[in-house]
């Protein structure tokens, strides 16, 4: 009854965005420009392993920016909190996710893990002897949280490589601040890699699930990520997430987010459930315009806010269910 009633809602969520055509298509990777802005794909997994879906939830993109989080994760196993922290901040910028390189003045790191600059200094940690070994432990780590073998799409990633000038330079200012090391272009080939990673809607979901359970994969029930660092990747979703549309969506959705240029955006539902929307044209931010409604309505009309201190968070699904039944 409650699963119908939530479908029934993810129906028409989609119907009523699928007729809005607001955003523009990712250009700046020309890849990118070829894809359908009508795709459009939604799709919940909650952390007992149900899968709720509607649209174009087998569509393959790539994963870009939502790498991000989940490369955050492996750096801090890598390396510990302590050891992340001296090379990559937690302070949201308040600028572009591009936006050319912004130390923190004392300290010279980038300012957090979700922006490009500090995007790029966390992929330098990644640990393994020599480029094939740090690429084949980033595709198991993200095979854990889809659940089965992620490819890499090489025209995305030929793109990225020969027209990312911008994450060139970021990487060569920090390689002279001495944050990363010289090894900059095995790190600009690994960072580039991890964005051209072909996924769809559900396997976004899963991805995001696995991090609502806690580091397990709720359809697997596979360990992805050692759960001590679940809070440490939630958090900088939360704060720097939406990059310099952080705050409002805090304020408004309330929840850990991650989007990505291709199109895709993931939302925590901690100990609940992990929602992606997959849809291609993009606000000024660059995160996907379907994207934030859809997950504005469903945190507005299921109170899952996390600061929404009326929502009872132990039978989350029934109570959402029942509230739309009545
Ligand atoms: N690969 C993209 C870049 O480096 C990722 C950006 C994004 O998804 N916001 O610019």
């Amino acid at each position: 009854m409650a699963s119908a009633i939530l479908q029934n809602f993810l129906n028409d969520l989609h119907l009523k965005y699928k007729s809005m055509h607001e955003g523009v298509l990712a250009n700046y990777i020309p890849e990118l420009a070829k894809a359908n802005p009508d795709w459009f794909g939604i799709c919940i997994v909650t952390v007992d392993g149900q899968v709720y879906e509607i649209g174009d939830c087998e569509q393959l993109f790539t994963l870009q920016s939502i790498s991000k989080a989940f490369i955050y994760g492996m750096a801090l196993e890598d390396h510990g909190r302590d050891y992340v922290l001296k090379r990559v901040g937690v302070e949201p910028t308040g600028d572009a996710f591009n936006s050319i390189i912004k130390l923190d003045e004392y300290s010279k790191r980038p300012y957090n893990p979700m922006v490009n600059a500090g995007a790029i200094a966390t992929t330098s940690l990644i640990k393994g002897v020599g480029p094939t070994e740090r690429l084949n432990r980033m595709l198991d780590m993200f095979g854990r949280y889809v659940g089965h073998n992620l490819f890499i799409d090489m025209s995305v990633f030929m793109s990225e490589r020969t027209t990312g000038h911008r994450n060139r330079a970021m990487a060569h200012l920090m390689l002279n601040f001495g944050m990363i090391d010289a090894k900059i272009d095995e790190a600009l080939d690994l960072y580039f890699q991890q964005c051209s990673l072909m996924v769809n809607c559900r396997d976004l979901a899963v991805m995001a699930a696995t991090l609502a359970n806690n580091g397990m994969n709720p359809i697997t029930q596979e360990r992805a990520v050692d759960s001590r660092y679940i809070r440490d990747i939630l958090t900088v979703m939360y704060t720097c997430g939406m990059y310099d549309f952080a705050g409002e969506w805090a304020y408004k959705v309330g929840l850990p987010a991650k989007s990505g240029v291709s199109g895709g955006l993931i939302v925590v539902v901690p100990q609940q459930m992990g929602i992606a929307i997959f849809s291609p044209p993009l606000d000024s931010h660059g995160s996907s315009v379907r994207g934030i409604k859809v997950s504005e309505e469903l945190s507005e009309q299921f109170g899952l806010h996390l600061f929404d201190l009326q929502t009872d968070r132990s039978r989350l699904l029934d109570t959402l269910c029942n509230k739309l039944a009545t």
